[in-house]
């Protein structure tokens, strides 16, 4: 394997079914180290669950999750230092709201990763500025707009140095002024050559900044592709369909 696609998450005819419901029904996809890869689909076509099964934050059903060639869903290791590797953005910021921003930051990398204070403090600080906001450091998440809720959610993620950040929908709970500012901020990551895997309705940002877009369609990966080919040329009827409703 050489260093242009290195695999890092792959996925083998992965199912997820919730009682009767069958919400992933085969998915079989990889993700290189250094992709900027963009789901699209609509709502209730499981790319939620998709991605919350990827670092088993979802227990499939069946199938495969490979993660830096080890098999996760396979029962006896540890789960949790393959997951302190996937940075994970929600659609809902998750700070804790009775810590301030710093806090909230070196939180896990102080627990999980051993760092010293200091040298986590550092590095916060370090991200904040990366993102415009190292005078919010004292700050309590109440009293941040959403828009930097959710860039510090970001950095936080960010801090736990992973080696691929999943955003579900990241945009979507912000007022609509504050949108630019939080995708600007995954622009700049992507530009970075960070691995990231993007849930968004923002389809000027999966044309412009995703390198492969996965169009995703009850359970199922139905088409994906360059995003100048699923965006100006979509093969599958269903792409097309969602494409003309959304844009
Ligand atoms: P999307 O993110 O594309 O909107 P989701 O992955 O959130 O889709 O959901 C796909 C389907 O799975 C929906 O019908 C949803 O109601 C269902 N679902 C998701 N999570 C659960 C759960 N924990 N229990 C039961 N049903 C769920
Ligand atoms: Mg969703």
């Amino acid at each position: 394997m050489n260093a242009h696609n290195e695999e890092l998450i792959k996925t083998i005819d992965l199912y997820k079914r919730f009682g009767s419901l069958e919400v992933l029904k085969g998915i079989s996809t990889s993700f290189e180290k250094g992709d900027v890869a963009v789901i699209i689909g609509p709502s209730g076509s499981g790319k939620s669950t998709f991605l919350r099964c990827l670092n088993l934050l979802e227990t499939p059903t069946s199938g495969q999750v490979i993660f830096e060639g080890v098999d996760i869903t396979r029962a006896g290791h540890d789960l949790d230092l393959h997951r302190r590797k996937m940075g994970m953005v929600f659609q809902l910021f998750n700070l804790f709201p009775h810590m301030n921003v710093l806090d909230n930051i070196t939180l896990a990398p102080i627990k999980l990763r051993g760092l010293t204070k200091e040298e986590a403090e550092n590095r916060a600080m370090e991200l904040l500025k990366r993102v415009g906001l190292t005078d919010k450091a004292q700050v309590f998440p109440p009293k941040l707009s959403g828009g930097q809720k959710q860039r510090i959610a970001i950095v936080r993620a960010l801090a736990m140095q992973p080696d691929v950040m999943l955003f579900d929908e990241p945009t979507s709970a912000l007022d609509p002024e504050m949108v630019g500012e939080v995708l600007e901020v995954m622009r700049d990551l992507a530009s970075e050559g960070m691995t990231m895997i993007v849930v968004t309705h923002e389809m000027r940002f999966a044309r412009e900044v995703g390198k492969r877009i996965l169009f995703m369609d009850s359970g199922i990966i139905a088409e994906e592709g360059p995003p100048d080919k699923i965006f100006g040329n979509p093969e599958n009827p269903r792409t097309r369909e969602f494409l003309r409703k959304v844009l």
